[in-house]
């Protein structure tokens, strides 16, 4: 996980904005598939440093809950009304609106989320105020030979 925050790193202190990680160092094995996982963080990540004003945070935290693996990434900055929840998963839905600094985008990297997150067995939940954005990711963990 902290290889795919790397990247991002820089584009982070550039946009001024601060980066806040907290991962436990003893992560157990996963077995579900680590490119879909990248992929997953990834998208969220790109989502966080686009919707992030200057001095904004993102945070990018793992928990671990029994058999199960809790990756969110929160940001502050735009709301994500509430009728809108839904339909950010839809392939190319956008909500123009939320682009203030006109980054545009496809409207595809949450409908690949979503997929990817169901085809590991998981869920995701979107949390939003008028301060900060959260995507829980939560997936599950199997145990060896599975
Ligand atoms: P691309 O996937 O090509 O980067 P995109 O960011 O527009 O394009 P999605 O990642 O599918 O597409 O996101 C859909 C919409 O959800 C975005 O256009 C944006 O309006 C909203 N959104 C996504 N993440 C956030 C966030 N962290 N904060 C605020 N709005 C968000």
């Amino acid at each position: 996980i902290p290889h795919v925050v790397e990247p991002f790193e820089q584009l982070i202190y550039d946009q001024q904005q601060i980066l806040e990680i907290d991962i436990p160092r003893q992560l157990p094995p996963l077995a579900s598939d680590p490119f879909s996982l990248k992929r997953i963080l990834t998208e969220l990540l790109n989502n966080a440093c686009k919707y992030t004003p200057a001095k904004g945070k993102i945070t990018v935290s793992v928990r671990i809950n029994s058999d199960k693996i809790q990756l969110s990434v929160s940001n502050s900055g735009i709301e994500i009304p509430r009728h809108e929840m839904q339909r950010i998963f839809d392939k190319f839905y956008r909500i123009p609106s939320n682009d203030p600094w006109k980054h545009g985008g496809t409207g595809l990297g949450l409908a690949l989320v979503d997929k990817l997150v169901s085809y590991l067995g998981g869920s995701i939940q979107v949390e939003s105020g008028s301060r900060h954005t959260t995507f829980l990711v939560e997936l599950p963990i199997m145990s060896d030979g599975k």
